[in-house]
């Protein structure tokens, strides 16, 4: 559990440092399938003197295992996806203001360039807006499952990350780390691609073969990219 802790509080301390997130606004969780135990930042606490003690650990179904605090209000929502996608083995969120910018926009953030490609295969999604009844009742367990809606049968590790609508962006990975880099990469592609934009109004997707050449060199059952 210490190890999962650190790991968290790791990852979670790596948002200011990368500039994704301003005052508390952001959080990062990952999950231990075996034993079924999720690690996430406490609700409010400020990122300058966080400790591994302040991380909270709750089961899928939010009982708290071990933390003195109330876990990250936006709780429900990653144990939304952890119970729906076993692949995912980390979550990040921020109002990151590129990404953000577009989610405001109710955009989806269009693939490009190969940056985009090495990481996301495809546009990263915009939800649709949730409705009043959604965000009176349940709202966090309503934001997971517009993202679970707006995902559906795709892998999630092929799409490591989607902008909900009116409100910012989510990524995630294969543990809390991955989830962190997935969320910088997603920020940056969201203020290329509106730099892009705006040089060129007109401009067109990435090809699709030079996109296939990206993502597919990087994660497709041929990946040959890296060392061996
Ligand atoms: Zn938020």
């Amino acid at each position: 559990m210490q190890q999962l802790k650190e790991q968290v509080l790791e990852a979670n301390l790596a948002l200011p440092r990368f500039g994704l997130v301003t005052f508390t606004w952001g959080n990062v969780s990952a999950i231990d399938r075996e034993r079924g135990w999720v690690a996430i930042k406490p609700s409010g606490v400020s990122y300058e003197g966080m400790r591994a003690e302040d991380i909270v650990v709750i089961d899928l179904q939010v009982n708290v295992v071990e933390g003195k605090w109330r876990p990250s209000s936006d709780t429900a929502t990653h144990l939304a996806l952890y119970r729906r996608y076993p692949s995912l083995g980390g979550i990040v969120h921020t109002h990151s203001t590129h990404a953000t910018a577009w989610a405001q926009a109710g955009l989806a953030i269009p693939a490009l360039g190969t940056t985009h490609a090495d990481y996301f295969y495809g546009d990263i999604p915009c939800t649709r807006p949730l409705n009043e009844a959604e965000v009176q009742n349940d709202y966090e367990l309503n934001t997971g499952n517009v993202i679970i809606e707006t995902l559906g049968e795709c892998e999630p590790l092929h799409m490591p990350g989607m902008v909900v609508y009116q409100h910012g962006p989510f990524s995630w990975g294969k543990d809390a780390h991955d989830a962190v880099h997935n969320a910088v990469v997603l920020e940056e592609v969201a203020k290329m691609a509106w730099i892009a934009r705006g040089i060129n109004p007109q401009l067109k997707p990435i090809d699709r073969y030079l996109m296939n050449q990206h993502y597919l060199r990087k994660h497709g059952p041929d990946a040959w990219y890296g060392q061996k």
